[in-house]
């Protein structure tokens, strides 16, 4: 997987994984994956297990509104789960992966996510994570908006929060 300064599929993964509601299972991680183009057939329920638990540290990520936190949390993430980064060239263009090769499933999902939400935090910058203003939804999400100011995370989200709020004040 390859990552820009947003992270790419990898940090926008990490938001959906977050967004996940309840225990997982395997086939909703399955599915969660292979809409961000990780391809991940055979999870056993010890890698899904992993994930769920991974997924609130995540989420952690996500709620940190503080720089210096949000850091922490993912230097702990990566520490935890990233390996001596090494140049891949599978698909034909040099990008770094941060797992072994020999690495588990869910040690690959944790290694990218890691990375996905460094990648933001460095590259794009930290308060480009967020949790959706509308307090009905709440969801994560990455801001890939040029000005990076979105505080929803959808227009349908804004939308709903701009009726209701035209409401309350006509009422
Ligand atoms: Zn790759
Ligand atoms: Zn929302």
């Amino acid at each position: 997987m390859r990552f820009n300064d947003y992270g790419g599929e990898a940090a926008r993964l990490a938001a959906d994984l977050v967004n996940a509601t309840g225990p997982l299972t395997s086939a909703q991680v399955e599915s969660i994956l292979s809409a961000h183009g990780v391809a991940e057939s055979s999870l056993a329920p010890e890698h899904v297990e992993e994930l769920t638990r991974w997924c609130e540290r995540l989420a952690d990520c996500f709620d940190r509104r503080d720089l210096r936190q949000r850091c922490e949390v993912i230097n702990r993430m990566l520490a935890d789960a990233a390996s001596q980064p090494y140049i891949s060239l599978h698909d034909g263009h040099p990008h770094l992966h941060y797992s072994s090769p020999d690495a588990d499933a869910a040690a690959r999902i944790r290694a990218i996510t890691a990375a996905g939400l460094a990648y933001v935090v460095c590259f794009a910058g930290a308060d480009r994570l967020g949790r959706c203003a509308r307090e009905a939804c709440d969801r994560a999400f990455v801001d890939t908006s040029r000005n990076g100011r979105r505080t929803y995370c959808s227009l349908r989200c804004a939308n709903n929060d701009a009726v209701a709020r035209h409401r309350a004040k006509h009422r």
